[in-house]
């Protein structure tokens, strides 16, 4: 267990950050996991990098303060968030952050409070996160365990062996119980690429997507649009991996291109609530109608965050038969649940998507045809059944998915 602690450490250091000599690393970590962040950073020192800083999470004191602070703070932004990230940024740091929610924590917080913090949030760290959906710094988002989470995902035994089980699933996901995890990761990149070479030589112009659970719509595709998956280039040509683990290939639908009814095939963790058991309807790209079995009120306040969170920024394939989805272990915690399966997002595409589009103004980039929004939600649609068919500028059709699964791969 020591042992894998280091080398996931040293994994999410050097592959996930790809941390240069003289770059400042700044690490958003829930204070539960503070042993790992400081040994986190012990990695990052020995990697050559000029400082570490952290930020300290509390979620438990979020709580508190969603119960009693004073109304108004809720539409209030803290100006010295901003100052802080974006100065680092401007630095030219690179950021790690541990998502370790407890999925539950904020159920009876009112959602209107959290959607009018969110939105404050989005709207006062736009500039950050538009350098690092573009890619101008290096990013990742990994997982550590913390007691409630681990909790949830295993409620039966104890504290003990809950931690335990999600760290070895964990483990396993980021592929650190093999001998050279970083010899892993590069084999996985070279299996991914075989995906992207397939998808972006058909240049599909639309995929219908199909299942028994209800799932029937098609997304066209802007006639400009790449596929990406696993690594991505950052600001001085390092590769860099945002999401550990990360096992799908994703790019954008046409903001106004899609049409139909999809249903999740997972609960969805937003931001400590659950939405289970939902589904939207588009019409030129916009949701026209939806439900959800529990969390509709939620769901309701994220797609009215603005006109962008009603319409969606990325589709993404993982297969049925991949090693997370065959733990077959419900994580609720997206960064694991999205790579267990197919899954959109609502809200913001990643300029990435689009050939060149890291570079394109915010007006070319919707000229493309990507979606803006200042949120960016994933959620999970892939079953076992699902089908998906790819249509070409010839209007022939390429099975791309048959049972949950890659035609060719
Ligand atoms: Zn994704
Ligand atoms: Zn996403």
């Amino acid at each position: 267990m020591e042992n894998n602690l280091e080398k996931y450490a040293e994994l999410l250091v050097r592959t996930g950050i790809n941390i240069q000599e003289d770059q400042i690393l700044v690490i958003t970590s829930p204070i539960e996991c503070a042993d790992f962040a400081r040994l986190a950073s012990i990695k990052a020192y020995e990697s050559g990098a000029k400082e570490v800083v952290i930020r300290w999470i509390d979620e438990q004191s979020s709580k508190i303060r969603f119960d009693m602070a004073k109304d108004q703070v809720f539409d209030e932004f803290p100006e010295w968030i901003k100052t802080m990230l974006e100065g680092y940024a401007k630095k030219g740091a690179a950021f790690l952050s541990i998502a370790a929610s407890d999925p539950e924590l904020m159920k009876d917080v009112d959602p209107k409070k959290m959607s009018r913090q969110q939105k404050v949030m989005s709207q006062g760290l736009e500039a950050y996160r538009t350098r690092m959906m573009n890619n101008q710094n290096v990013w990742c988002v990994a997982s550590i365990p913390t007691v409630a989470w681990a909790k949830k995902v295993f409620p039966g035994g104890t504290e003990k062996e809950a931690l335990d089980k999600l760290w070895e699933a964990i483990y396993k996901a980021v592929r650190v119980d093999r001998p050279d995890p970083v010899a892993a990761w590069e084999e996985h990149q070279q299996n991914l690429n075989r995906r992207l070479d397939f998808l972006n030589n058909h240049h599909f112009k639309a995929l219908r997507y199909k299942n028994a659970a209800g799932t029937d719509l098609v997304l066209a595709l802007p006639e400009n649009h790449r596929w990406v998956g696993g690594g991505d280039q950052g600001p001085h040509g390092k590769v860099f991996f945002a999401n550990m683990p990360t096992e799908e290939v994703f790019t954008m639908p046409k903001a106004d291109g899609v049409d139909g009814t999809v249903v999740s095939s997972m609960p969805l963790n937003y931001n400590g609530n659950l939405i289970e058991d939902f589904r939207f309807t588009f019409s030129k790209g916009k949701v026209v109608d939806f439900d959800a079995r529990q969390g509709k009120e939620v769901l309701k306040e994220l797609l009215d965050t603005d006109d962008g969170a009603k319409r969606l920024g990325e589709i993404a394939l993982v297969p049925y038969d991949s090693p997370i989805s065959n733990q077959k272990i419900l994580f609720y915690n997206t960064l694991f649940d999205e790579n267990a399966s197919c899954h959109f997002a609502l809200g913001k595409a990643y300029p990435s998507c689009i050939k060149g589009g890291d570079e394109l103004s915010k007006e070319a980039l919707k000229n493309e045809g990507a979606n803006d929004s200042l949120t960016h939600v994933d959620f999970m649609i892939g079953t076992e059944d699902l089908s998906i068919v790819g249509i070409t500028e010839k209007d022939e059709e390429v099975p791309v998915f048959e049972q949950g699964n890659f035609v060719n791969f």
